[in-house]
């Protein structure tokens, strides 16, 4: 334990997860002693053990991160490129919806356990100290004393600190922890779905076995797949569904059920899934909740980031960037100097609206995704939406755009975005093309509604 004022200041984060590993690279990078707890063994030696989703969308703001943190690099040498969403219609055609003007504005699929290892070992040259098999049990704030068990034998550690840093995910035990001492005005709102992972192996020729370069969609309305590609050539395949009614995990129950549907449903995937049985039945449920806390600090003893503060249902691919934008503005406030407590509250007040507004618009994605992309209203609106981004690209940017391309604070981008809607909503009102439009018109409307949009932050 360090406490003096002149001493090399000292650490200790719970979660050698995306965020933890990061957090501690830009810490131990600027001379901090950092040590780092995490509860299972350490995944360079056995082989990465995560439970959950596979790969992830990579975007602008987690590879800002990436790159104060000197990993950018080695990430993106395993980095797919996705241009775009390609949708799926239930007849068989696709549709590819770029997300951007051209490929400076892509997201990129990263498989999870290649990016905690990176983390790890960057994290660990920078001069962090990783400890495995030790999952925080207790915490003694007043003592300043953190207990730790070992899964392998059982055993406990006490280990003292003067600040505790939960990067320890969705169901982080820190949180829990910090909620025994202080109400932490903590609600958990369940979406109602669940989702299950399949997989797309590679075509006979080594190669992929569909488009690699975009997000692929099937939106059934109530439900939906999605496909993101691996490195490896394969696809990870996520099948989101209603957890009651039908379909739901409930009538769906067996790989025998699930062929059922996806011959209905998901036709053209169906045959490029030849374990769909196997896989349907290994793999387990994930619930999808979103987490709202009012307070993620407990004076200048422990703080939350990432899922352990803010977990958000997975559909606008943020949740990750976000908790990487977390340690960005936390390592900041840290190394600013002054007192520590301040730090983190200052650190709350600036993050928690930003968590607020990418939670609301990760909820607001799924009806999107599963229900939006092939309706022809949305695709009007959308169509729209780019000759505007086109015609004033210092007044409107489409709300992707501004969450996974730019770095502005996610509630501007919010609330621009609503503007926008509103905007687009009521220009293409009685019109089935862009073609009836008048341009001068629309164009005073812009100038006059949307003032100009700031700089990134
Ligand atoms: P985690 O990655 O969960 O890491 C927590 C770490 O803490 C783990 O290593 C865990 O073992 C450890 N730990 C847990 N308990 C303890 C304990 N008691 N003691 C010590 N260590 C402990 N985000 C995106 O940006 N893009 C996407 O495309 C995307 N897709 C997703 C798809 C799905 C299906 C899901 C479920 C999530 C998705 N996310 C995505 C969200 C993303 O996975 C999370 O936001 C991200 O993993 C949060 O990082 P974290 O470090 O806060 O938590």
């Amino acid at each position: 334990m360090n406490t003096s004022a002149n001493a090399t200041p000292h650490i200790t984060l719970i979660g050698a997860g995306l965020a933890g590993a990061l957090l501690a690279t830009l810490l131990a990078r600027a001379g901090w002693r950092v040590d780092v707890y995490e509860k299972r063994g350490d995944p360079r030696l056995k082989g990465y053990q995560g439970g959950r989703s596979i790969n992830l969308a990579l975007a602008e703001r987690g590879r800002h991160a990436l790159r104060l943190a000197g990993a950018d690099e080695a990430v993106m040498a395993q980095a797919v490129m996705m241009r775009g969403r390609m949708v799926h219609f239930l007849d068989g055609r696709t549709d590819l919806q770029r997300y951007g003007r051209d490929d400076s504005e892509v997201i990129w699929s990263v498989h999870r356990g290649e990016l905690n290892l990176i983390l790890l070992q960057i994290a660990q040259d920078a001069g962090a100290n990783l400890h495995f098999h030790r999952g925080l049990s207790g915490v003694d704030f007043d003592a300043r004393i953190a207990r730790f068990r070992d899964d392998r034998d059982g055993s406990e550690h006490e280990v003292g600190f003067d600040s505790l840093v939960g990067a320890d995910g969705a169901g982080s035990a820190l949180r829990a922890a910090m909620g025994e001492v202080a109400d932490l005005g903590e609600r958990t709102e369940f979406l109602g779905h669940s989702y299950k992972e399949l997989e797309i192996p590679p075509a006979r020729d080594g190669g992929f076995s569909i488009e690699p370069n975009a997000l692929h969609i099937w939106p059934r309305g109530r439900y939906m797949c999605i496909a993101l590609p691996n490195d490896e050539r394969t696809f990870t395949v996520t099948l989101f569904l209603p957890n009651q009614g039908d379909p739901s995990f409930e009538t769906i129950r067996d790989g025998a059920d699930a062929r059922a549907l996806f011959q209905r449903d998901f036709a053209d995937a169906l045959p490029l899934i030849p374990e769909l049985e196997r896989d349907f039945e290994r793999n387990p449920a994930g619930l999808l909740a979103t987490l709202y806390l009012e307070r993620w600090h407990l004076d200048d003893r422990a703080v939350l980031l990432g899922d352990a503060a803010h977990a958000m249902v997975p559909f606008h691919g943020q949740g990750m960037n976000c908790a990487f934008e977390d340690c960005v503005a936390l390592a900041e406030r840290l190394l600013a100097g002054g007192d520590r407590g301040d730090a983190f509250a200052a650190f709350q007040r600036q993050r928690l609206p930003s968590a607020r507004a990418i939670q609301a618009m990760a909820l607001e994605n799924y009806l999107e995704m599963r229900d939006r992309v092939d309706d022809d209203d949305y695709l009007l609106q959308r169509a729209l939406e780019r000759e505007l981004a086109q015609r004033h690209p210092e007044r409107f940017m489409p709300r992707y755009a501004m969450v996974t391309f730019h770095r502005m604070p996610y509630e501007v981008a919010f609330d621009r975005g609503q503007r926008q809607r509103e905007l687009l909503v009521e220009l293409t009102r009685g019109h089935d093309s862009l073609d009836s439009l008048d341009w001068d018109a629309v164009d005073a409307t812009v100038r006059a509604r949307l003032d100009p949009l700031p700089a990134d932050a």
